[in-house]
């Protein structure tokens, strides 16, 4: 696609409130909300984190957790054991190696234990004020379907987030990324609904149709 400027123009317009609905208001939380919503939705994490960010309100606290607390805390997100080595390992290396304040720097955030790419980008472009592009399966295939991504990127996050961010400027990339995922959930599901999308008019598979 020679111009994309116009496709994410569009989803602006569709999804003017577009951000992500995870709960938060500090680096630290989004970090740990982010987490915590691996394979779970983020209603449900915003249910939990309330209790969790009071009883744990620092990187020094949850990296002193006791396990056992902590994965009754977050059983309702599911993969509670595999989360609370996460939470408390990402907890620890936040202390240890950045005095406590979660770096705003993917290759920093990336050594954290639990923290991929997304995870990262997420936490860059919500919490810290820098570009970040979150490449989830919404994102994937809703850029893939209109032909912003190849096929081919789409079957690698890494690849995709490379393509996606040379198609707009680095302050818009978040805003994209939130857009992409709102559209994906409401409007271009698995089965989508493309009698109410307002990118039609650029959309290879709608063509193809
Ligand atoms: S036209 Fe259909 S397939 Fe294309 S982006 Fe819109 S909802 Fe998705």
């Amino acid at each position: 696609m020679k111009d994309a400027l116009p496709v994410f123009d569009a989803l602006d317009v569709q999804h003017p409130n577009a951000w992500t609905e995870l709960h938060f208001s500090n680096a630290f939380e989004l970090l740990a909300a982010t987490i915590l919503s691996a394979q779970c939705t983020d209603a449900r994490v915003n249910q939990v984190t309330p209790a969790l960010f009071k009883k744990y309100p620092s990187p020094k606290k949850l990296a002193a957790a006791d396990p056992a607390e902590l994965e009754t805390l977050i059983q309702p997100t599911g993969f509670f054991r595999m989360k609370t080595r996460s939470l408390i390992g990402m907890a620890n290396a936040v202390v240890d190696r950045h005095g406590g304040q979660v770096p705003p720097d993917m290759d920093a955030l990336v050594d954290l234990p639990g923290v991929g790419r997304k995870t990262a980008n997420v936490v860059l472009g919500h919490a810290l004020g820098l570009p970040g592009f979150p490449v989830d399966r919404h994102v994937l295939r809703v850029a893939s379907r209109i032909g912003l991504i190849s096929a081919k990127a789409a079957e690698d996050a890494v690849k995709a987030e490379k393509k996606l961010t040379t198609l707009l400027p680095p302050d818009r990339w978040t805003r994209a990324s939130d857009t992409l995922i709102l559209h994906g959930r409401r409007i271009c599901k698995p089965k989508p609904l493309c009698e109410r999308c307002a990118v039609r008019a650029h959309c290879a598979y709608y063509r193809k149709r």
